[in-house]
């Protein structure tokens, strides 16, 4: 099965719909959380995500904010400001549908978190140190996760048999097809607020039968 995998879609529907053309094709649809926040249009991009199929989909941070959930003194001054706005605007509807979401989701052989398995709403696996930390807190192969908003993949090679005594990190370009042999923590990057110094929205294409993932 082909999966469409998005994250930090950031309330931007103009880039959701960009990925949707661009992805082509596809069985299911994973969402890593942080729908809303920043962004003009939240409610639309909710309705949209609902439209595609097989959606499974995690709580991120800003989701969660907006609900009132989390208290939002640990966001930064435009991310509080977008957050109060958000509250006003999102409807009954788009609050159901946040409410409704976990912090993370295990699939068959996956693991879905906004965050990190760790911390699944505020930690940012940005180095290979803290991905090393973070492979005991999942069983399965791979670990999907988003909130840094750069594409990236950690794998987990055991040469001593020691667990996480080697990680090794990948920058995955545009329609390069990287196999999963290993255990791996991946980031599809961001639909709606890229922040990899890339203006194109990110998202990536995983094959549950090949185990391949591809950025687009
Ligand atoms: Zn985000």
């Amino acid at each position: 099965m082909k999966i469409l995998v998005l994250s930090d879609i950031h309330s931007n529907i103009t880039a959701l719909e960009s990925v949707l053309a661009d992805a082509g094709e596809f069985d299911g649809t994973w969402c890593l959380g942080d729908i809303v926040g920043y962004g003009p249009d939240p409610n639309e991009c909710i309705q949209k995500l609902l439209t595609l199929p097989h959606l499974e989909c995690v709580l991120g941070n800003h989701d969660a904010a907006a609900l009132g959930a989390i208290p939002i003194d640990n966001f930064n001054h435009d991310a509080r400001m977008s957050i109060l706005w958000l509250r006003s605007k999102i409807t009954t509807d788009s609050r159901e549908y946040l409410s409704s979401l976990l912090y993370q989701v295990v699939l068959e052989n996956v693991y879905l978190v906004h965050g990190s398995p760790r911390s699944p709403l505020w930690e940012y696996i940005l180095d290979r140190y803290t991905a090393m930390e973070n492979f005991e807190y999942f069983q399965t192969k791979a670990c999907f996760v988003g909130h840094t908003h750069m594409p990236a993949a950690y794998e987990e090679w055991n040469y001593n048999n020691v667990d996480g005594d080697h990680v090794t990190f990948k920058i995955n370009r545009p329609d390069e097809f990287f196999q999963i042999a290993t255990k791996t923590i991946i980031n599809p990057g961001s639909v709606g607020q890229p922040r990899d110094h890339d203006y194109r929205a990110s998202y990536a294409i995983y094959d549950t039968d090949a185990l391949t993932w591809t950025v687009g």
